[in-house]
């Protein structure tokens, strides 16, 4: 195999629209060994990014020792990515990893045993609960546990100790796909595929650096590239992307004027007549006020505030309105943006108006950042009701009463669940005095990080940690879980096409690292939450019976598991849902017959004003009942930039390909820590030759809510625009506890240390790429 740091995305396999992707097995081994020396392939998918890639995990004395992709696997056709291939198994036999509890004693982190450190949680939680009720309690989450993990959450969250304080960090990468298809559609849930990109003729990236963010899905647009009939490619990004560079329009924004663009692009839609007017009479509400909203934005006023050509948007406008087939992605170009879920909507517009919904190679993907996000928000670990059920409608919520076998009141139900912002907020008031995270690390992940470090070093928060290494948000914690992980567990995923994937348990945990699911399984059963009839709530005895318990609570709902089992998911591929009895093996798209779950009584929510984030009441909702339609939902562009004289700089944050998330595993794979090390600032040579700074200099970057020192790298980013990676907190190589050691002096580098808290009105996802930032050289 070539080597995948250097060569991203591997050898080219060319094939021709409306063929199937051709397969390419790739391998990586621990050195020395081959085939020969495996002892076992065991069955799972990469958990590294939303794409979602079936592999094997090779074994060898009972260690992962490498991974190899399964060629019948309909995600990935053998492929994996430098994270999957290097940083998929490596992390997990890192010598620092968590191995029994830790509590608090003296200030200090002690070891403990698993006894000592749930009856200190169980204890506090009982406390609290006597004391300040369920709303004390909130849980934050993550986008890599497993569907069983999540349903568990959510179950004890909400049916154990009834509070509506539970969200994930599937927040800052995917709520706003979540919010864009409800908004649209009436319900989550991805209407494409990725079969779509064998079949269109058009692609369009909006924010979405497919390249450096799903490595093996832009291997599948490559090959598409490479053969017979290209599909055209149009970009909508602020940055000189690799899916830039590849792209026959690339629109490069100015950064906060995506719904500006995208209101021009549904203009001249309208306005050339490309409206498939039958589609949109019989499958479609809102036409006339969408109409009247975009009306303004001719090319050149879009070009004015976007900073782009107009013949450009017309090029792009064209392709759209006059290819039979396009598909499109969107990410956090659009989801971190302001005005994300407007903006992303405009996307599912498009697609509405042209009538390009449930045909091959007609897909829209609102795409997922992490890996197990789609289960998350399925499950209601980000405080939805389970199911893609709606919190506002009262029959919802005593199916899953019935479900549970609890009182529908002690379902937190009626008002919008907690967001992952407002958790914080209210630990940083006080009201909530128990925080419980999992499997992530807001120290480094969320915005402002100067406050989320206050918040979380409260004396009077309870701060319980469940991970695999200690991190920066472990030093903050009363009690510190070790965590089993990827391959040391078995449960299933869903992707970002709604393919669920089984990952069987490949080797033992280290030391006394136990489950996510074990760990929430003891919680609940020491608290003995029980149901109406006096059962145990949570008597699972491991995660088949986590799956079988989902499996009836989706009955029925789009996300329909009940055709899935472990044996059903044993099989040479991932299964996508809605999957049936009748229908064993999965829609692979949804509403093929422009019939949405819309409706009063079926949708998942009841909508926003997409310009102030307001809740359509029931009856308000009830008035217009969609009824099967989908909505042609927008509102005004409205967008002030917030640089000044002092800040004059726009910063924009983003990933890299080498790492994911805040690196928590892939600074434990020496081949992606070695390729980015450490942070950097990407700036203009234009700004950088004003402040005389040069390539490869050290220099300061500051906003109103704190500063960095990172490396400057000039690049051909815009004027005006700088871009951080977000992935590096306090830590700068493998081992927390060394580099702290031997950075005592160190300077911050997280880019979030200077992020705004600002989030998006609708689906509450915070604005990661418009801060204002002044740059300085350190002489
Ligand atoms: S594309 Fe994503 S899921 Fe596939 S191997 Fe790479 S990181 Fe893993």
């Amino acid at each position: 195999m070539s080597d995948r740091i250097a060569d991203i995305w591997g050898a080219r396999t060319a094939y021709p629209r409306g063929h199937i992707w051709p397969n390419r097995v790739d391998q990586f081994l621990a050195d020395g060994l081959s085939d020969a020396d495996v002892d076992a392939w065991v069955q799972s998918a990469c958990v590294l990014c939303s794409t979602g890639c079936g592999c094997d995990i090779a074994v060898k004395d009972g260690r992962m020792v490498g991974v190899r992709g399964r060629e019948t696997d309909v995600v990935n056709h053998g492929r994996l990515g430098p994270k999957g291939l290097y940083g998929s198994w490596q992390p997990f036999n890192s010598p620092d990893r968590l191995t029994v509890p830790l509590v608090r004693q003296n200030g200090r982190l002690v070891e403990a045993s698993w006894d000592e450190a749930m009856n200190r949680i169980v204890a506090a939680s009982r406390e609290r609960l006597d004391r300040e009720g369920p709303g004390s309690h909130g849980f934050y989450t993550s986008g890599q546990l497993f569907l069983e993990e999540y349903y568990a959450l959510g179950t004890l969250a909400k049916a154990g100790i009834g509070t509506p304080h539970l969200d994930g960090n599937t927040r800052l990468c995917t709520a706003t796909a979540a919010a864009s298809l409800k908004e649209s559609f009436g319900a989550d849930g991805q209407p494409g595929t990725y079969e779509d990109l064998d079949e269109c003729e058009a692609l369009f990236c909006y924010g979405h650096n497919m390249a450096e963010t799903q490595t093996v899905l832009w291997s599948r647009v490559l090959d598409r590239m490479a053969g017979p009939d290209r599909p055209a490619l149009v970009c909508v990004d602020p940055r000189n992307t690799a899916v830039a560079r590849e792209a026959d329009v690339h629109l490069r924004l100015r950064p906060g004027t995506n719904l500006a663009l995208m209101h021009g692009l549904v203009r001249e839609v309208i306005a050339q007549g490309w409206v498939d007017q039958d589609y949109v009479a019989a499958h479609t509400l809102g036409f006339e006020r969408l109409a009247d909203t975009v009306a303004p934005w001719s090319p050149e006023r879009v070009a004015e505030v976007c900073g782009v050509d107009p013949g450009e948007i017309r090029e792009a406008a064209r392709i759209f309105g006059t290819t039979p087939r396009v598909t499109s992605t969107v990410l956090q170009g659009f989801y971190q943006a302001p005005q994300a879920t407007a903006s992303s909507c405009q996307v599912n517009n498009l697609h509405l108006l042209r009538g390009m919904l449930g045909k091959p190679g007609c897909g829209v993907m609102q795409m997922n950042g992490q890996p197990t996000a789609q289960n998350t928000r399925e499950c209601g670990a980000n405080g939805d009701l389970a199911g893609f059920r709606n919190y506002a409608n009262p029959e919802h919520v005593q199916e899953l009463a019935d479900l549970w076998d609890v009182d529908a009141d002690h379902i937190p139900h009626g008002e919008p669940p907690t967001h992952a912002m407002q958790i914080f907020e209210l630990a940083e008031q006080g009201d909530i005095s128990m925080l419980w995270i999992s499997a992530t690390n807001p120290a480094v992940s969320l915005p402002q990080l100067p406050r989320i470090r206050e918040i979380l070093a409260k004396p009077e928060l309870f701060l319980v940690v469940q991970d695999l290494f200690l991190t920066e948000t472990s030093e903050f914690a009363d009690v510190v879980l070790p965590a089993a992980g990827w391959g040391e567990k078995t449960g299933t995923f869903t992707n970002a096409d709604r393919v669920v994937h089984l990952s069987r348990q490949a080797v033992e945990p280290p030391g006394e690292a136990r489950s996510d699911l074990a760990i929430f399984l003891d919680y609940a059963a020491r608290m003995d939450f029980r149901t109406r009839s006096g059962r145990r709530l949570l008597d699972w005895a491991g995660p088949e019976d986590g799956f079988t318990a989902w499996v009836e609570c989706s009955r029925g709902r789009l996300c329909d598991y009940t055709g899935l089992s472990y044996e059903r998911l044993s099989g040479g591929t991932g299964i996508p849902w809605p999957s049936s009895p009748d229908e064993p093996d999965g829609k692979v798209r949804l509403y093929t017959d422009g019939t949405f779950p819309s409706g009063t009584q079926e949708c998942e929510d009841y909508g926003h004003d997409l310009a102030t984030g307001d809740p359509l009441e029931p009856d308000q909702f009830a008035g217009v009942d969609p009824g099967g339609r989908a909505m042609l939902k927008t509102c005004d562009f409205e967008f002030d930039a917030t640089n000044s004289e002092d800040f004059p700089l726009l910063l924009s944050t983003g990933r890299t390909v080498y790492h994911f998330h805040t690196r928590t595993k892939t600074a434990r794979a020496p081949q992606l820590q070695a390729a980015a090390p450490e942070p950097w600032i990407e700036i203009s040579a234009a700004d950088a030759a004003d402040l005389r700074i040069r390539d490869g200099d050290k220099c300061s970057v500051h906003s109103k809510q704190g500063s960095v020192e990172v490396k400057a790298r000039i690049t051909d980013i815009q004027p005006g625009v700088v871009f951080a990676p977000f992935h590096y907190g306090a830590r700068t190589g493998a081992g927390f506890d060394q580099d702290r050691a031997a950075n005592t002096d160190a300077r911050p580098t997280a880019a979030n240390e200077l992020i705004q808290t600002e989030i998006d009105p609708v689906s509450k996802q915070p604005v990661y790429k418009c801060a204002a930032v002044r740059v300085e050289a350190i002489s």
